[in-house]
């Protein structure tokens, strides 16, 4: 199902507000955010193809 009637399988909670870039992709039962590799790597997760903001400043 797409779209309207498949919102009602979004009551997971998969992600976290993450504590250092602040974006809700810290994964729970990964325990590692997506966006910035929190809990992965003690660095920030970043890509020459992905330079997008971490806490509000320009990463690259
Ligand atoms: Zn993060």
């Amino acid at each position: 199902m797409k779209g309207t009637p498949s919102f009602g399988k979004m009551n997971k909670k998969t992600h976290m507000r993450c504590r250092r870039c602040g974006r809700n992709s810290f994964n729970i039962s990964g325990r590692y955010c997506a966006a910035c590799g929190y809990g992965r790597s003690r660095r920030i997760r970043r890509y020459r193809w992905a330079n997008k903001k971490v806490n509000g400043k320009r990463v690259r």
